[in-house]
């Protein structure tokens, strides 16, 4: 299978921005080890602009585009480094990719970034995607890793893509608010229903939150690729996830759904 997962930047660091070590250590094994069992995986990471702000000791995430910027600049370097690494340890090489909204909107740049992708696969490395958030600016950003893994997803034709979240699914309520929230674990079509569920907000130092999951859901299904939003405080869960154990909250592609124009 071809997926690609997305871990969010509340995953991958602390409420300080500096690294969550056990999370990343363990998700960097799991990835390896699905891939050494012949899956072809691609990981859409956060993060940067968070991990900039721990290495700069910045008191929290910026507002100002040119402070953002610069954090980025330093946190993906961090990222990279420390995937790199990781993945190093049990032989599996890394590439960054960073695009913009620019990019996965125009025809040419799209096409580029296909090929060197399924090039960067066949040669058997683990391509990591972030936004280029250096050089995105509000007009040409894509805004946020959710809505950035979906159009990753459907580009490359993935049959499924797995958001690694703080939550652990899309619930009947807010969890945090309502004892009763019950997790919904399947959905098949995205109605008003479940866009109006998705209202909230996401974390500190992170963007998206759920209406952005259910939004990339919704233009996954659209291109018959089934997308899982699951907890990934501990990445062993993609196990269960490949295992098809009930995990998170999945939302089903309808078959004869593949939207070729979409790709
Ligand atoms: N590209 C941003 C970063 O690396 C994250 C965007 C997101 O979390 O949705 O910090």
């Amino acid at each position: 299978m071809r997926i690609v997962v997305k871990v969010g930047t509340s995953t991958l660091a602390h409420e300080t921005g500096r690294l969550n070590i056990r999370c990343v250590e363990t998700l960097c094994k799991v990835l390896s080890d699905l891939k050494n069992s012949g899956h072809e995986i691609v990981l859409v990471s956060s993060g940067a602009i968070g991990m900039g702000v721990g290495k700069l000791n910045l008191p929290g995430r910026p507002d100002d585009m040119p402070t953002k910027q610069a954090a980025a600049a330093v946190g993906q370097c961090e990222l990279m480094y420390t995937y790199d690494r990781l993945f190093s340890q049990y032989n599996h090489t890394v590439a960054q990719i960073l695009l913009t909204g620019d990019d996965v909107h125009d025809e040419t740049r799209t096409q580029n970034f296909k090929n060197t992708l399924f090039r960067l696969l066949s040669l058997g490395v683990l391509p990591i995607v972030n936004e280029n958030d250096t050089l995105s600016t509000a007009e040409i950003s894509i805004g946020d890793n959710d809505t950035l893994a979906a159009i990753v997803s459907v580009r490359i034709e993935a049959d499924l893509l797995i958001l690694l979240s703080d939550i652990d699914g899309l619930y009947t309520a807010d969890p945090h608010r309502d004892p009763n929230a019950k997790l919904i674990p399947r959905v098949d079509e995205i109605t008003p229903e479940i866009t109006a569920l998705a209202a909230g907000r996401g974390s500190r130092l992170g963007t998206g939150g759920m209406i952005t999951k259910i939004h990339a859901a919704e233009t996954c299904m659209a291109a018959g690729c089934d997308m899982v939003i699951t907890n990934g405080s501990d990445a062993e869960i993609l196990y269960d996830i490949m295992d098809g154990k009930p995990c998170g909250t999945r939302f089903v592609a309808g078959k004869g759904h593949k939207d070729a124009d979409n790709r």
